[in-house]
């Protein structure tokens, strides 16, 4: 039988934990943690994951603000605002939106955040800190995958975990931290130049697909049993919904899912675990700078 991993129900747990933690922080006179995220230009979707990650801070008690910056504004503009926020006592952390505008050096960008604030887990210092297994911002979404899975108890020491899509934002985080002694998986990463993929998905006892395609994992590439987590998220334009679209992962559930021991909805299955950890970095990050200030 097929069992869901659940994220939006596990989310909400998640984030009940972190609002009792803020209100006992407060309780104690302490400020609540302070999450900002800096948009750049009118990007839809970003609009959107920004609104989300606004909502969600508040829920939690968090103190929350947005630096919203024209698209045709110069990188090193961007630059004074990351430099404003890293020296912020006031702000624990801050992502900055991806994608950025064409003209803007995303990866210069990334290294100016200050890595005690990087609570995306996307600048050097974080990536490699991880890879050392060592105390990092972990990236939200790859840390909401192990969530999901450690929650829900999946067995995955010695498992075949086979990960679609290399990214230094989801493929190749999920990866390292697959391979790691927590979960004690042996891992595969595959990629849009991997040969066979179909025969190398179908050996997959855990298979995480972050390949940003519309269904592209059909039935024919996973074995009976499979956890299978989705990553992928995509608007379909669909004229029958009322918003004009629907969504899609980058799984076919339709024919997928029955062979599958566990898997993730879409929507509702990584992306709320995205937001949610994104909070928990956010309170790591308070607790590391009050423990500095004393
Ligand atoms: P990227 O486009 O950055 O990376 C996609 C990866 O998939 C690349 O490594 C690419 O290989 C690989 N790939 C593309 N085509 C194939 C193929 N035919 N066979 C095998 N591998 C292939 O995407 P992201 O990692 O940023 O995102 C992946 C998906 O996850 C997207 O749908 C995105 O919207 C979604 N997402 C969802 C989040 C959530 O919270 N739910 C958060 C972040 C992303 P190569 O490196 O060779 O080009």
């Amino acid at each position: 039988m097929t069992q869901i991993l659940d994220g939006k129900t596990l989310s909400l747990q998640i984030k009940d934990e972190i609002a009792n933690e803020v209100r006992k922080i407060t309780a104690n006179g302490g400020r609540p943690p302070h999450l900002a995220a800096i948009l750049v230009g009118e990007d839809g979707a970003s609009q959107t994951y920004v609104a989300n990650k606004e909502k969600s801070s508040h829920e939690v008690g968090f103190m929350s603000s947005v630096y919203r910056l024209p698209e045709n504004i110069s990188e090193e503009e961007v630059l004074k605002v990351i430099d404003f926020l890293n020296n912020d006592e006031e702000v624990d952390g801050f992502i900055v939106q991806l994608p950025l505008p064409k003209h803007i050096d995303e990866q210069k960008v990334i290294n100016a955040i200050s890595p005690n604030k990087d609570v995306d887990g996307f600048t050097p210092i974080n990536i490699g800190n991880m890879v050392l297994g060592q105390e990092a911002f972990i990236p939200a979404t790859p840390k909401g995958i192990c969530t999901l899975l450690q929650r829900n108890g999946i067995e995955t020491e010695g498992m075949h975990c086979v990960v679609v899509g290399r990214s230094n934002i989801v493929g190749t985080p999920a990866a390292n931290l697959m391979s790691r002694k927590a979960f004690n998986c042996t891992v595969t990463m595959c990629h849009s130049r991997t040969r066979n993929l179909a025969e190398i998905t179908r050996q997959a006892d855990i298979l995480v697909v972050a390949i940003g395609k519309p269904e592209f994992i059909t039935a024919d590439m996973v074995k009976d049993g499979v956890v299978l987590v989705d990553v992928g998220i995509h608007r379909i334009p669909d004229s029958t919904k009322k918003s004009g679209y629907h969504l899609c992962g980058d799984v076919k559930h339709s024919e997928v899912d029955s062979k599958c021991s566990w898997v993730t909805p879409v929507p509702g299955g990584v992306g709320p675990l995205t937001i949610v950890s994104l909070l928990q970095n956010t309170l790591q990050a308070y607790k590391a700078n009050n423990t500095v200030r004393g």
